[in-house]
């Protein structure tokens, strides 16, 4: 007997909308019709165990198998098979209302096409222009079936010829599609998709080289592991075992610090297990990634927003029926179920790391530095992993020692206490190029952090957030005394004539730099400190580095560096030049202060004499006069010093050196100091 009928879609023609939307997903056909022959399998196991089926279940598998001349894929299993009853309701009525509404929304996603509808089966007509159902039900007396289909809505439904329960679905694959007739394009696929399938994939022979070639062996080329780590208990499982299971899923990587395995009943059902990498060059672009399963069936490894980003330098694989299989990855990040799913495993994470960090302190400074930007990234970007993440978090200072967040703030509070009663953690975020800066804070006492890591500078300011009164100030910011700022803080004892003169002259040589603003500021810093330093404004770089990071503060981008030339008044060699300067150029420079000075205090008593109005047309003009004689004077003053400062080479020297210790005497500049300090020896 043989029917043939419509098949129940409401749209009068599904087959060419599901090739045209779905074109950029075909391959995913290859696993629906896999993971269909698998359930299948799996349905016959139940069915057993409940008592409904009692025949030899025997060792079921799913055979892939390609005939390149007549041009078919066959995907066979020894399931339950499907009567003529079943094929009408599981295959000729798919339950589809709305569906064009639907595929309107939803053109852009194939996979939320799919899924929505459970059209796996149907995804077939992707890539075959014709598609042949033969099976045995499992029931007793069961009759073979065949269907048949031309990707039209008509079908035929008749009797089958198969003997064996079961089925076999057979593609006649369409010539646009006739990559899936390559076996190695089919493995390939197969091993993305069914590696982990608990029912063994067979794709044609295992092969050998003989004789000069490949050969097929008379071996079935099984392409699944069946059993995967994760689906077992963790207390079967040894160290070695999950360290293989790593490999497996990403040969010829370094060995994971640690790992978590996950497993969950409720609220929700979710197994996986996740590692820790060693994250060498921080942010890989091609990260290996988190693989998503769904019941061992491959999701995606495009996890972002599945799991929280951070967590996209881990790997593994996280398995949960909850994880809607054939939805696009937008459909994923808003279901709730995916929703809780991130949070648990974000609160799992911080748990196991702080029952590591509880359970051996010492192994887990070892590791510290491999899984700190893992750390770091996660405290930046999510509040609840930041706040878990306090009770393990560690700082490392420049000597290489770790320490909690209390016990730091134990060790330095002491010393590192300001006036206004903040403490004050000093950083470093390149150590060879702070040196000296470092050295400076150690010999006062002061610890000095690492953080020298690629999200340090966002870093810092969230630890400013989450430790109260605390600062966090970069050790070259300023000279080791202001660093903290103390009340006993002495200042530099200089005249206003050696004060107007020194400014001027170690302003000078900083003008070569370009793009670069420089003040000079005179600190009492003791007789045995250098005698110029160079320090960089705290407020400022941070600026510049966030305006780099962010558009939309090109404004900060785009301001000089700033730094500070700090001129350290105890220094002897200091106190030479400015005796010195002051001895030639007093006679000249004392009485253009003092007429600057004589000048600005008549323009102050015109202003005040006016109050609150402005000042008579007769009064402005003397302002301006004043103002103006004033300027000349400056003029005459800078340039007395300027020619004094040609013929004393050695402030320029001073300045340069102290230049030359943060990397900014550079090409014609650095030369010349090279040529100066010869002569100088001379
Ligand atoms: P879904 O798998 O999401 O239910 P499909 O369109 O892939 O949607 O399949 C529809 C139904 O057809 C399945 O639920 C199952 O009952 C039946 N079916 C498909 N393939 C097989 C198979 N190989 N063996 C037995 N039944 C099958």
């Amino acid at each position: 007997m043989q029917t043939t009928g419509k098949i129940g879609v409401t749209t009068e023609n599904i087959f060419p909308v599901i090739k045209k939307f779905l074109y950029s997903d075909h391959e995913i056909f290859l696993r629906e019709l896999v993971s269909n022959a698998v359930d299948a399998t799996q349905k016959l196991r139940t069915l057993a165990s409940f008592g409904e089926f009692k025949g030899e279940i025997g060792n079921p598998t799913v055979r892939v198998t390609l005939d390149k001349a007549a041009g078919t894929l066959t995907v066979s299993d020894s399931g339950i098979g499907m009567d003529a009853d079943d094929i009408e309701k599981y295959i000729n009525q798919i339950a589809f209302s709305g569906a064009e509404d639907f595929l309107n929304k939803y053109k852009d996603s194939a996979n939320a096409i799919i899924g929505h509808f459970g059209l796996g089966f149907y995804s077939a007509f992707m890539v075959a222009d014709k598609v042949e159902i033969n099976s045995l039900s499992y029931r007793e007396g069961a009759r073979p079936v065949r269907w048949e289909c031309d990707g039209s809505p008509e079908y035929t439904l008749g009797e089958g010829t198969r003997t064996e329960r079961g089925t076999d679905i057979v593609l006649h694959i369409d010539s646009d599609s006739a990559e899936f007739l390559e076996q190695e394009r089919v493995d390939t696929l197969l091993r993305k998709y069914c590696r982990f399938l608990p029912v063994p994939v067979i794709s044609g022979k295992e092969r050998e080289w003989k004789d000069g070639k490949w050969q097929d062996t008379d071996r079935d080329l099984v392409i699944n592991s069946t059993e995967p780590q994760w689906t077992k208990k963790p207390s079967e499982l040894t160290d070695e075992d999950y360290l293989a299971f790593y490999r497996e899923l990403y040969p010829g990587d370094d060995d994971p610090l640690f790992w978590i395995h996950l497993n969950v009943d409720y609220p929700f059902t979710l197994t996986g297990i996740l590692y820790f990498p060693k994250i060498k060059s921080n942010f890989d672009i091609n990260r290996k990634r988190i693989q998503l399963y769904s019941n061992q069936v491959f999701v995606t490894d495009s996890v972002e927003g599945v799991v929280p980003e951070f967590m996209t330098l881990m790997r593994g694989v996280i398995d949960s029926p909850d994880i809607p299989l054939n939805v696009s990855r937008s459909y994923l990040q808003a279901d709730t179920a995916v929703k809780k799913i991130s949070g648990y495993i974000t609160k799992k994470v911080a748990s196991r790391l702080d029952e590591l960090f509880r359970a051996d302190r010492a192994e887990f400074e070892k590791k510290w530095d491999d899984i700190r930007i893992f750390i770091v990234y996660g405290m930046l970007t999510d509040e609840k992993f930041c706040d878990a993440a306090l009770k393990f978090l560690l700082l490392k200072d420049t000597e290489g020692h770790y320490y909690t967040p209390e016990e730091y703030r134990t060790l330095v509070e002491p010393e590192q206490t300001n006036a206004e009663g903040n403490v004050v953690y000093l950083y470093a975020t390149d150590p060879t190029a702070q040196y000296k800066y470092i050295q400076a804070a150690n010999a006062k006492g002061y610890n000095v952090l690492l953080l020298d890591g690629q999200l340090d500078q966002h870093f810092v300011g969230l630890l400013e957030r989450k430790f109260e009164h605390t600062e966090l100030v970069r050790v070259d910011s300023d000279v080791v005394d202001n660093l903290i700022r103390k009340s006993d803080r002495r200042v530099a004892d200089l005249s206003p004539l050696q004060r107007a003169i020194l400014t001027r002259l170690f302003e000078l040589p900083t003008r070569k730099i370009e793009k670069t603003s420089f003040v000079v500021q005179f600190e009492p810093m003791g007789a045995s400190a250098e005698p110029v330093v160079l320090t960089q404004n705290e407020y400022m770089r941070r600026m510049k580095e966030m305006a780099a990071l962010q558009p939309g503060m090109s404004f900060y981008g785009d301001m000089p560096d700033s730094y500070t030339v700090v001129v350290n008044t105890d220094s002897p060699l200091v106190a030479t030049v400015r005796d010195q300067a002051e001895t030639a150029l007093a006679g000249t420079v004392q009485p253009l202060i003092e007429r600057i000075d004589a000048d600005s205090a008549a323009a102050a008593e015109i202003r005040k004499a006016a109050g609150d109005k402005a000042p008579s047309a007769e009064d402005d003009q003397k302002i301006k006069d004043l103002e103006k004689a004033s300027t000349e004077a400056r003029e005459q003053q800078n340039k007395a010093i300027d020619d004094y400062a040609a013929t004393a080479p050695r402030v320029a020297q001073m300045v340069d050196l102290a230049l030359l210790g943060n990397g900014l005497l550079r090409g014609a500049d650095l030369s010349r100091f090279i040529a100066r300090s010869f002569e100088l020896m001379a």
